[in-house]
């Protein structure tokens, strides 16, 4: 919906390249076009990519202008013979290709710049289709330009994700603003994270507000161990924006509780890590299972409270190191090895994350432990899960984490 209650423009993206049909090159170029379309308030319908073949180009053009209010594509509008966007362009709109002084000598000056006289081919990207709007490209060879079919503008961007990228930020965003009547028009996000409890579950308690929400929109998005709760409103500036979002967001946190650990670029061991500065604790990590994920991510920060962490993959190696009668897991064990972890003489926490996998065929399964303990919290959880390695690995270092961020925040309202 929108705030100022006429439909939204709606719009497909075309990016244009057979490298992008043999899988040789990733299209980040509709990604980049369909986050900035949505963050102007335009409502991208269709992402579409051509091989270069003018007329299974032209039938894709011809489609989207059928079914879309604005057309913008990518790519081929290079110099060489199978760059045709122009010509497919021209043919589509029912016009001839027309020369424009002014971007030759635009193509001229960027040669200069570099050093070099203009190749004679590139003398072919100073044509657009009769009628089209150029846009001038100063930091390549390649203009843009729009073309108005029938009311409906196509708008033709460079390949080259720097040059696109400069020619949405200078021209064509405050272009489409205008055209459509978007100015003073946002849409802004805020993303709640959430660990600790499954999608579906999630849903059972927050699904009558996604279910009943409009602006804001809510969405849900999962990973291994972690779920992402997306608010997005359209306002008319980031004040009405964040008015719009706050209640939901306070709603849904009243709900969730200390499920949500972050919002928006947090992680879940940044969370971590902050907490043990602020507490002034050092930490001692054992894992089995987990290939030391869990330490991984920490050193990724980096992380300074991490004193030691151990990789033991199997149960002799654990009473080997931490004493025999050990029968892990069980959470009682998982807790006593936690609680030998702990540094000895100073503020410290021990973290366990416990878990012995069987493979059956290709996947694994794991009854698994994560226990926290230090001085005056401990925490600790059990789990059944099964999947691939990795997956296995990535949940049981999530919840490891998650099971160490709760014994804090405990240790926060203990203080
Ligand atoms: P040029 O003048 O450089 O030829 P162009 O508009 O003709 O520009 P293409 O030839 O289609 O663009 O692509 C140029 C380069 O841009 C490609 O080699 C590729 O590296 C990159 N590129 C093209 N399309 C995409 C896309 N959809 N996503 C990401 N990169 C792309
Ligand atoms: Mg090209």
């Amino acid at each position: 919906m929108s705030i100022n209650n006429h439909r939204l423009p709606c719009c497909e993206i075309v990016t244009i390249g057979s490298e992008l049909l043999l899988g040789q090159i990733e299209d980040t170029n509709s990604t980049f076009l369909a986050r900035e379309l949505a963050s102007i308030g335009v409502d991208v319908r269709f992402r579409t990519a051509v091989g270069d073949q003018a007329e299974e180009m032209a039938e894709v053009l011809k489609r989207a202008l059928e079914r879309c209010d604005l057309v913008v594509t990518t790519g081929g509008l290079g110099p060489t013979k199978d760059d045709l966007t122009r010509q497919v362009v021209a043919t589509v709109a029912g016009v001839e290709l027309e020369f424009r002084q002014e971007l030759m000598e635009q193509i001229e000056e960027v040669f200069r710049r570099y050093g070099y006289r203009m190749p004679e081919t590139n003398r072919s990207q100073a044509f657009v289709p009769k009628g089209s709007e150029a846009i001038e490209n100063p930091v390549g060879t390649a203009p843009g330009f729009i073309k108005e079919v029938k009311g409906r503008p196509i708008i033709c961007l460079p390949g080259v994700p720097k040059e696109l990228k400069y020619l949405w930020q200078n021209a064509v965003g405050p272009w489409i603003r205008g055209r459509f009547g978007l100015e003073g028009h946002l849409v802004a996000s805020r993303v709640l994270k959430v660990a600790g409890i499954g999608e579906s579950k999630v849903d059972t308690i927050i699904g009558d507000l996604i279910r009943h929400s409009e602006n804001p929109k809510i969405g849900l998005l999962a990973s291994p161990g972690e779920i992402k709760i997306r608010i997005t409103a359209e306002a008319k500036d980031s004040g009405q924006a964040r008015s719009l979002i706050q209640p939901i967001e306070q709603e849904i946190r009243s709900r969730l509780g200390n499920k949500v650990f972050g919002v928006d670029d947090d992680t879940l061991e940044g969370v971590v890590d902050f907490l043990l500065g602020q507490h002034n604790l050092s930490l001692t990590i054992l894992e089995t299972f987990t290939a030391g994920m869990v330490a991984q991510r920490l050193h990724a920060i980096p992380c300074h409270a991490i004193e030691k962490s151990l990789v033991i993959p199997h149960k002799e190696g654990i009473s080997k190191d931490f004493g025999k009668g050990l029968e892990v897991p069980s959470l009682e064990v998982t807790l006593e090895l936690a609680r030998r972890l702990m540094p000895a003489g100073q503020d410290g926490v021990g973290l366990a994350v416990v878990g012995f996998p069987r493979r059956e065929a290709e996947v694994f399964f794991v009854d698994a432990c994560a226990a926290a303990v230090g001085e005056g919290v401990e925490k600790a959880y059990s789990w059944h899960m099964g999947g691939d390695l990795t997956t296995v690995q990535q949940r049981g270092s999530v919840i490891g984490l998650n099971t160490l961020r709760l014994a804090l925040v405990d240790l926060g309202c203990s203080k």
